[in-house]
């Protein structure tokens, strides 16, 4: 912001703020009083509008909104870092069956349910996030490839053996299939194609019969010496310790044949 803009004043009484005022304090959040401080309250209402617009109203989760804007962060970090990043869409099964013979309120609480179950599997450094209906997404940066594989398989546990009350008696218990895919790296990917390629081992996962992970075997990048001083000649100033010390961080393969194979 440059001093000319930050120096402009607003006259909060020249701004129609009702709705915007409304919206949130329907929400149950409370905002300052303008009259005692004009732009405290002020900064409070954007705040909370951010806020809101990136949150799923009925589960409190993150939006697809805040997600792919994570998503897109994430492979930025995967290209330059070389850090491993998992994205696992998560679709509950036959879901359908669950409206039609419960109503539609209780399919809510069971999204509520998951949801809070799903928070409560992963780090605070992930992303969790409605992606719409009944999918749900997760981003687990900095994740090597057996704990991408263990994690899937808890959270796949743990919604099967919740269970949902109604007020009725009834309870309900569903099953989750989750599809995986790592962002690739040391290239440059888009959010789109690293959906994609979770989506395909999601749809894996159903077809095998639902109520499983499915991961979508990682690459092993295995780089020749001649590469290795290709890939990182003009940074180690031809110390092979420093090459070595890349490799052996994990970055890059280190068998001497130049293949890309899978798993
Ligand atoms: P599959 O195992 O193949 O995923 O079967 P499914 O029944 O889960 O999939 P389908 O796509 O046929 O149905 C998804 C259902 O999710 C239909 C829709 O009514 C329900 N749904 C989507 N959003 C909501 C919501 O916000 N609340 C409730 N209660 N239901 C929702
Ligand atoms: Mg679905
Ligand atoms: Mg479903």
């Amino acid at each position: 912001m440059t001093a000319k803009s930050s120096s402009f004043l607003v006259d909060l009484r020249q701004l129609q703020l009702e709705n915007a005022r409304a919206l949130l304090e329907h929400g149950d959040q409370v905002l300052p009083d303008p009259d005692s401080d004009g732009q405290l309250f002020l900064q409070s209402l954007i705040d909370k509008l951010c806020e809101l617009s990136l949150k799923d109203p009925l589960t409190g989760l993150s939006n697809r909104r805040y997600f792919q804007n994570i998503l897109a962060r994430e492979i930025d970090v995967v290209a330059r870092s070389g850090e491993p990043a998992l994205l696992l869409i998560l679709d509950i099964d036959h879901f359908k069956n669950v409206n039609d013979r419960y109503g539609h309120p209780a399919g809510d609480a069971v999204l509520q349910q998951i949801a809070r179950t799903l928070s409560a599997c992963v780090r605070p450094m992930d992303t969790v996030a409605r992606f719409g209906g009944e999918e749900f997404v997760i981003i687990l940066p900095s994740c090597q490839g057996h704990y991408g594989q263990q994690v899937a398989e808890r959270l796949r546990e743990a919604v099967s053996t919740e269970s949902v009350t109604l007020a009725t008696g009834a309870t309900i218990q569903v099953t989750i299939s989750i599809g995986g895919a790592f962002a690739p790296r040391w290239v440059r990917s888009t959010p789109d194609l690293w959906l994609d390629r979770a989506d395909i081992e999601l749809y894996r996962a159903k077809s095998e019969g639902r109520n499983r992970v499915c991961i979508e075997p990682q690459p092993v990048l295995s780089v020749s010496a001649e590469e290795k001083h290709l890939l990182f000649g003009p940074l180690s100033l031809g110390d092979p310790a420093w090459i070595e010390s890349m490799v052996n961080d994990g970055s890059v393969g280190s068998s001497g044949s130049a293949t890309n194979r899978m798993n």
